[in-house]
């Protein structure tokens, strides 16, 4: 152990290697982690935090309007950018702050500026060669640039918190995750947003009914989703704008183009091929089920081994590495059932299988399925609506699958997620009792299946 200069080398400080390093360094080991950006990786940085708060921010938009049917009257307000760009800077600044000091509070070395392998247990950081027993690759992921002509004039998500000015016309490029949450806060903001998806509808591989009825709430809340549609080129306007040109033929203007294309593995540069580290075609470092490479001391974790990109995904894995490397090995990740939230106006939640997966991988299923105006509407004015939907396993009577289209859909199936991973059957959920009145009391109450197979 005393050959090396670390126990543990982790390069990227994100959710994965931040999680690794702390609980590395709570077991008395000697870590090093190198960053050359600000500490807590996309999540923190430019990613799910910021991205929620600037939620937040939207949605007050319809709270405004909204607050009339229940009695109240306000001035008409009006949305400061400065302040929200601001507020959250200071916030995000915050929080790197505590993630430094989760770190160093262990002892964990911390070393800002960027690696790169130089060995199967030597990193070099600014000019110095540093050793380790393990290194752990932590480096995420990365916003896949437009590749059209012109693509230069395009933001990512890494630059849309910081735009020095709002931008009064959006266009949004994808159809996924980022493409959807952005067009609605944007939306929301008070810009005029077009989303151009090149598929039919938007958020592929999400249950349909979920993905029609999202894309229909958000069409009504102003979004102009265009689907079958892609950018072919963008062109600087005389007027400082940018034209999108569209497949298809037309054009838009615009002050901002978002592309939200997917986001790449992290990897390029960090001196892995030349250590013989097999990387997948895209860049992903290739890991076994203890996210070991084939070097045997070199593992990643989180974004860069492109399983599933999600922040509690990259903890997970990082709490099994380090319990496999230095614990009783005993935790592990279980990839089935992965809840998650797709922060659209309204929010998506979902756990388990589509519909449409569900009928390919089951024998039979049964599907219950509901849809309403929420009571908070019925004063409201919104005619905003929620969709709820449950898919059973006809063979056992379980819960395969659980969506929600609504208000605070991923706080409402982060508990029926727990109930899922202890294999709920349906009869247990008809067993329990609603909480009235709520939303999320219909995923007890939905007594007859719409869908017989
Ligand atoms: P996604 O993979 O979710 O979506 C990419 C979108 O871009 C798809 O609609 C895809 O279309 C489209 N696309 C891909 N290539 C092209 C192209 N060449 N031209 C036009 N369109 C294209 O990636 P995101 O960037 O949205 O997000 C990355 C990941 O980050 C997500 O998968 C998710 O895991 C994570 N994330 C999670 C969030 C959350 O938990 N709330 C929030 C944000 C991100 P098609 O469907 O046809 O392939």
């Amino acid at each position: 152990m005393t050959r090396h200069d670390f126990d543990l080398f982790i390069i990227g400080a994100g959710s994965g290697g931040v999680r690794a390093a702390r609980l590395a360094g709570q077991r008395g080991l000697r870590v090093a982690v190198a960053e050359d950006a600000a500490l807590g990786g996309t999540c923190v940085n430019v990613g799910c935090i910021p991205k929620k708060l600037y939620s937040f921010a939207a949605h007050y938009a319809e709270s405004f309007e909204e607050a009339h049917g229940f009695g109240w009257t306000l001035d008409a307000p009006s949305f400061d950018w400065a302040t929200l760009k601001a507020n959250r800077a200071a916030e995000i600044a915050r929080l790197n702050r505590i993630y430094g000091e989760l770190m160093t509070s262990v002892g964990v070395t911390l070393l800002r500026a960027r690696a790169r392998l130089v060995g199967a247990h030597a990193v070099e950081v600014d000019g110095v060669v540093h050793s380790a027993e393990r290194l752990v690759v932590a480096t995420g992921g990365w916003p896949v640039p437009a590749d059209v002509p012109g693509g230069e004039l395009a933001i990512s998500s890494n630059e849309i918190f910081d735009l020095a000015e709002f931008p009064k016309r959006l266009v949004v490029i994808g159809g996924g995750y980022i493409a959807c949450e952005f067009a609605s806060i944007f939306n929301g903001l008070g810009a005029e947003v077009t989303q151009l998806y090149r598929g039919e509808q938007i958020l592929r591989g999400f249950d349909d009914d979920v993905r029609d009825f999202v894309a229909a709430e958000m069409k009504k809340k102003g979004v102009d989703i265009r689907v079958g549609t892609n950018m072919l080129g963008l062109v600087r306007t005389s007027g400082g704008g940018i034209r999108v040109a569209l497949s298809g033929g037309g054009e838009l203007v615009a002050d901002a183009v978002l592309c939200a294309t997917g986001r790449a593995p992290n990897t390029a540069g960090l001196g892995l091929e030349a250590q013989g580290v097999a990387l997948a075609p895209n860049g992903a470092v290739v890991v076994d089920e203890h996210y070991r490479s084939n070097v045997t001391s070199i593992h990643a974790v989180g974004d860069v081994i492109d399983r599933v990109q999600l922040t509690p995904v990259a903890l997970a894995e990082a709490m099994a590495l380090i319990d496999h490397l230095y614990g009783d090995g005993a935790r592990c990740v279980d990839y089935t059932h992965i809840p998650t939230a797709v922060f659209t106006h309204p929010n998506i939640g979902t756990i388990g299988f589509s519909e449409r997966d569900a009928r390919a991988r089951f024998e039979k299923i049964r599907v219950f399925r509901t849809d309403f105006k929420p009571l908070r509407h019925t004063l409201s004015g919104s005619s905003e609506r929620t969709l709820m939907k449950l898919v059973v396993d006809a063979a056992n009577d379980r819960v395969v699958g659980l969506h929600m289209v609504g208000a605070d859909a991923g706080e409402t199936i982060q508990g029926f997620a727990v109930a899922m991973k202890a294999g709920a059957t349906k009869a247990v959920f008809d067993a329990t009792l609603g909480i009235h009145p709520t939303a999320a009391e219909e995923f007890v109450t939905m007594r007859t299946p719409m869908v017989a197979s």
